[in-house]
């Protein structure tokens, strides 16, 4: 990536906008033309049937199938003995074809947090996050190559949009951080993924059905799903007023994450561009709907920037928006991204603007930089820093800036 297009200034000059992403909601099916190849994760069960039966098997092989990937964490058909060895290759080969390769795997904190690099079948970059604590398991995972939304202070949302991700492709990322964790490669022994957050690459909100069906996925039981509770699923979002009322009409018990980032609309719209289209007000009121449709506590993210949106007023601000609803303030000090001249704030500031929040009785927590050493934590995803050129996608990606960007 050339500098930062956006480069911010320093305190004062919020009036310095970034280029508005044209295509905020990519309608695009997955993959656009070059479709990911079908997988079983992208099927509810009786669909998987449905396919099974139509290569001849009985349809019963379909929840088989869906054991080994979803319980064992397989695709291999030699893994599959219960299956009878001429059914195998057909039916892995229909169902459960290889998605995702990895490309490159980095850690740190001991091998508790492993960032990999995913190659796609067309040659997309995406990226997920292993992060092991004491207890739970989290994977961070992309639902999108590239991003739309083109947030200055993001990463992923400098390089622009690839494509949408399938949701057999989102799913894989979840299992093949189980499949590490049952083989007992990540240290702290055996153990499984406890929480998803969609938090890694892409606006999950504007790739709303493969995300969607990737947390059925996730959350269904075995065979249908992994079993994962839907409460310890985390949906992310820049705030895409209309997809958030669609989620909250899904009856799910997710956690809503909102990146809100600013309390004001002056600045909000220069940090997190899909402001100009829905603002503050509208975003908080499509998450207190949130709340009150699930019961869920709405997470209200806050990147702090150090005197960009760290000031003693914006805390007061954000607190009287807050104060008194089901919400709860996670502060992120800003990660740092090539090319910005942002950084996160002294540490007096993000005291100060704890303080103030927890004067008026909002729950704020300041958030871990987990796998800042390897560009794994919160805005550092890219995915094509220093990994090898990715081989130009089929379907080129439709562009979400302004011509010459
Ligand atoms: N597009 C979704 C999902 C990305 S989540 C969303 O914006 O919510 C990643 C979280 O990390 C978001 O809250 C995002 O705003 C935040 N983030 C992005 N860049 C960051 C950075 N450089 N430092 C800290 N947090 C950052």
């Amino acid at each position: 990536m050339s500098a930062s297009p956006t480069a911010p200034e320093p305190a004062g000059r919020h009036e310095t906008a970034g280029p508005v992403p044209l295509v905020l909601a990519s309608r695009r099916p997955a993959g656009g033309r070059g479709r990911p190849p079908r997988h079983l994760a992208d099927l509810p069960l009786a669909e998987r049937r449905a396919v099974v039966a139509g290569l001849g098997q009985p349809p019963f092989r379909a929840s088989q199938l869906s054991r080994h990937f979803f319980g064992r964490y397989t695709d291999q058909p030699e893994e599959m003995s219960d299956l009878p060895q001429a059914a195998r290759g057909p039916l892995a080969q229909a169902l459960l074809p290889r998605l995702l390769t990895p490309e490159r795997e980095l850690a740190c904190d001991g091998g508790t947090t492993r960032k990999t690099l995913w190659r796609t079948f067309d040659g997309a970059l995406v990226e997920s996050v292993l992060m092991r604590y004491p207890d739970r398991v989290t994977m961070c995972v992309s639902s999108q190559a590239g991003c739309g939304m083109a947030c200055p202070f993001c990463a992923t949302g400098q390089a622009g949009l690839t494509r949408n991700l399938s949701t057999a492709e989102i799913v894989a990322q979840v299992v093949a951080g189980a499949r590490l964790l049952a083989d007992g490669e990540v240290p702290g022994g055996t153990g499984r993924v406890s929480n998803v957050v969609f938090m890694g690459m892409g606006e999950p909100l504007a790739n709303y059905a493969s995300v969607l069906a990737a947390v059925r996925r996730l959350t269904e039981p075995v065979p249908d799903g992994m079993g994962i509770s839907q409460r310890s699923v985390t949906v992310s979002t820049v705030g895409l007023v209309p997809a958030i009322a669609r989620l909250a009409a899904e009856r799910l018990s997710v956690t809503l994450a909102v990146s809100l980032h600013a309390p004001d609309d002056e600045l909000r719209d220069t940090l997190v561009p899909v402001n100009r289209r829905w603002k503050v007000a509208e975003v908080l009121a499509a998450a207190w709907d949130y709340a009150a449709a699930t019961g869920r506590r709405v997470s209200i993210e806050y990147a702090l920037i150090r005197d960009i949106n760290d000031q003693a007023w914006r805390a007061d601000l954000l607190g009287s928006l807050l104060a008194g609803r089901l919400a709860h303030v996670n502060l992120i000090p800003l990660n740092p991204t090539p090319g910005s001249k942002w950084t996160a704030s002294r540490p007096a500031a993000q005291r100060e603007f704890v303080r103030r929040l927890e004067a008026r009785g909002v729950p704020v927590t300041v958030r871990d930089t987990r796998g800042r050493e390897i560009d794994g934590a919160c805005g550092q995803l890219a995915a094509s820093a220093s990994a090898p050129a990715p081989t130009p996608s089929p379907a080129p990606a439709p562009t979400p800036f302004p011509a010459g960007r």
